[in-house]
């Protein structure tokens, strides 16, 4: 069976067909954290659903929603009425907001992927503005529909002023820390404030807390207070893709609670609809101008999202699952920190909760891959700060053995990164101790497999 579906579904999908690529396993049945597989194998899996099972697979709370639904005789689809069970999301989710935006937010159903809220966030602000331009950062992730991918890092747009997002390891400014963040800081602000450079006055800036596909960098809590200073001066609205980065993963139940800044715009999918598609925009009232219509679509009201994702967002709530996170992420980091020592090929191990990644490098600093330079460096280097020691290469092709060896000993990981090198954790919120440590095991074997 588990051969004859992946051949045949390598023959008959698309070459762009990604995960089932790189893990050619078929999964049957999951509970939590654990995917059994159709020839009777069972895999640790720490992607989860690329980051979107906040409590694993199949959570007894999750299915239980859905079964109420489903016995209820309630609509499976109604568009966008109201309905209880969208109201039941709504008061749970406004519940969640930071406050400041929770008492004064409008939410857009959109659907039903990440993507199709950023589409809808880049769209609302350039109609509250009448303005087009966007400030976005080097290394972004914020899908694949036409607006999302230019707001991405590596996309070139006239329309997006590419700015630095801070980062310790490749540094773009040589120097990582504080001082790196402040350096990026400045240059986003000599930027926006300089006549001759011919940036517009845009309609707002997006960014991720965490950037997750550019590779687990973290932006410092002072960094993110400093953009929303530096926006609120200019009117300029703050787009918050917290797609990955919500409910509870990073060890706050919104990465931006960290360092208590208030988005005027909120981008979330992924784990607020409980592992089914959803996707919404949150933002602060005195953006709804949107006209009847304005922004539509057929699929803004899946029934069975809406009430597997409330009942996820109040059971990550009610159980404190972001300070679970909070916890045994640093527990986990400190331990592959340990571990890594062994191991010349491991550049870095940095994350935030349980959103963990470790940058795989070529000890022998020979692999073609991107040195220092090659993360972005501006141009200008009246900014710059002495050079620190230049980090290794990336090494994609160790990542991916990396990667395939957790495979082979049961751990599912996947990798990020610009250069692919980093490999990525995303374990669920309700790992237990003892897992944490098969998967901290599992990971250390694997390294030590491709270090020999
Ligand atoms: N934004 C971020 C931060 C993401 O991580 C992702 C998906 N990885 C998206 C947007 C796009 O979401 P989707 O794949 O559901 O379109």
């Amino acid at each position: 069976v588990h051969e004859g579906i992946l051949r045949r579904q390598s023959a008959r999908e698309s070459a762009a067909r990604t995960y089932a690529r790189s893990l050619p396993i078929v999964p049957v049945r999951a509970r939590g954290l654990t995917i059994e597989g159709a020839d009777g194998r069972r895999y640790l899996d720490c992607l989860s659903g690329a980051g979107t099972l906040a409590l694993g697979h199949n959570h007894p709370v999750v299915l239980e929603a859905i079964r109420k639904v489903l016995d209820s005789g309630a609509p499976l689809h109604v568009l966008d009425l109201a309905t209880p069970v969208k109201d039941a999301f709504t008061t749970e989710l406004f519940r969640t907001l930071p406050p400041g935006l929770a008492d004064r937010a409008r939410i857009q159903f959109c659907g039903p992927a990440g993507t199709d809220a950023v589409e809808a966030a880049l769209k609302l602000v350039r109609t509250a503005t009448g303005r087009s331009g966007l400030l976005a950062f080097t290394g972004a992730y914020h899908g694949m529909t036409a607006g999302a991918l230019e707001a991405s890092g590596g996309a070139q747009d006239v329309r997006v002023t590419r700015l630095p997002y801070p980062q310790d390891y490749r540094c773009p400014f040589g120097v990582g820390g504080p001082r790196g963040a402040e350096l990026a800081a400045r240059w986003t602000e000599s930027l926006l404030d300089d006549t001759k450079s011919g940036v517009p006055r845009p309609a707002g800036m997006i960014l991720e807390p965490v950037q997750g596909e550019g590779g687990v960098i973290p932006a410092p809590d002072a960094w993110l207070r400093r953009m929303r200073t530096i926006t609120e001066k200019r009117s300029i609205p703050l787009i918050a893709d917290e797609v990955q980065t919500g409910v509870g993963r990073t060890g706050a139940f919104w990465a931006v609670d960290h360092s208590g800044v208030v988005p005027d715009v909120m981008v979330l999918s992924k784990a607020v609809g409980g592992s089914l598609p959803l996707a919404v925009v949150v933002y602060h009232e005195d953006l709804d101008v949107w006209s009847p219509g304005a922004h539509a679509g057929t699929f803004r009201g899946n029934q069975l999202a809406m009430a597997a994702g409330a009942a996820t967002l109040a059971h990550v709530r009610e159980n404190r699952l972001d300070q679970r996170a909070a916890d045994l992420g640093a527990r986990i980091l400190g331990q592959l920190e340990q571990a890594a020592k062994e191991f010349a090929c491991v550049g870095d191990v940095r994350g935030r909760g349980l959103m963990i990644g470790i940058e795989i490098v070529d000890p022998t600093g020979e692999a073609s891959g991107p040195t220092a330079d090659d993360a972005g460096n501006p141009a200008d280097d009246t900014l710059l700060g002495a050079p620190s020691a230049s980090p290794l290469p990336a090494a994609p092709a160790l990542a991916a053995a990396v990667r395939d060896a957790c495979l082979d000993r049961g751990l599912i990981v996947e990798l990020g990164g610009r250069h692919s090198s980093v490999v990525r954790l995303l374990p669920p919120l309700t790992l237990t101790d003892e897992q944490a440590a098969a998967v901290v095991d599992r990971l250390t074997d694997a390294l030590a497999a491709v270090s020999r």
